[in-house]
């Protein structure tokens, strides 16, 4: 079996994060991918950083009914940092005959050679990566050939969904309508939990989608 492993903060989680898996799935032909919220430092509490609670059951409405999509609470269980190379163990142990993917946007690809044991992590996954902007191709197969003497890197074609959460979140404090970049469902629920708001920066009773 194909499994992804997709780790990320998903605070909250968009329609780029889905795209990034539909993707994924299709291009690399994944027979599941787990997303992996990570865990955020509890003592933030700005309203820019909403709970592990409140993240999963965001991903969960965006998921759907996609049985391909699973969630893991692995890394919020965890009090250690949520260094992948531990959650990649984690899958390992419990999936041990599978094809083990772990999924990135290309912004982490660039940076990779910084991530803790990124050479043991090449070695026990293949990277497979999705951009988020359009013409990087050419810079991301040059980073992947780079890379590649640690292991396999896969790059796909589809082309870019760009947005990201901390856009979404500035939105929203804003008041303003993010519904373009998130599943309805979750409009819904950040609107009833009134997450994101600035507790610095009140907004009136308006409308985010
Ligand atoms: P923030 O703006 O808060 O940093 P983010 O939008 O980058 O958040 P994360 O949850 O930090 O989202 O990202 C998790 C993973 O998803 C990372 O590998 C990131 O590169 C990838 N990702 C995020 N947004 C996109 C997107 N629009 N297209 C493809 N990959 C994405």
């Amino acid at each position: 079996m194909k499994t992804g492993i997709y780790g990320g903060s998903f605070n909250p989680v968009h329609n780029g994060h889905i795209h990034l898996a539909e993707t994924a799935l299709e291009e690399f032909r994944l027979d599941r991918i787990f997303f992996v919220p990570c865990r955020i430092s509890p003592h933030r509490f700005d309203g820019e950083y909403v709970s592990g609670i409140h993240r999963m059951e965001m991903l969960r409405l965006a998921c759907g009914d996609n049985e391909k999509f699973q969630i893991s609470g692995y890394e919020l269980e965890n009090e250690r940092t949520s260094y992948s190379i531990y959650t990649i163990n984690h899958f390992r142990r419990k999936f041990p005959d599978d094809e083990l993917y772990l999924l990135v946007g290309s912004d982490m690809l660039m940076s990779f050679e910084k991530w803790y044991r990124f050479e043991e992590i090449l070695k026990n996954v293949t990277l497979a990566v999705i951009s988020r902007n359009t013409g990087d191709r050419d810079i991301l197969l040059e980073k992947a050939e780079k890379l590649g003497q640690y292991g396999r890197i896969v790059i796909g074609k589809t082309a870019p969904l760009v947005v990201s959460s901390t856009e979404i979140r500035k939105k929203i404090a804003k008041n303003e309508n993010c519904s373009c970049y998130l599943d309805k469902n979750v409009v819904q629920y950040i609107k009833s939990e009134n997450l994101y708001r600035m507790p610095y920066a009140p907004v009136p009773d308006g409308d985010i989608g």
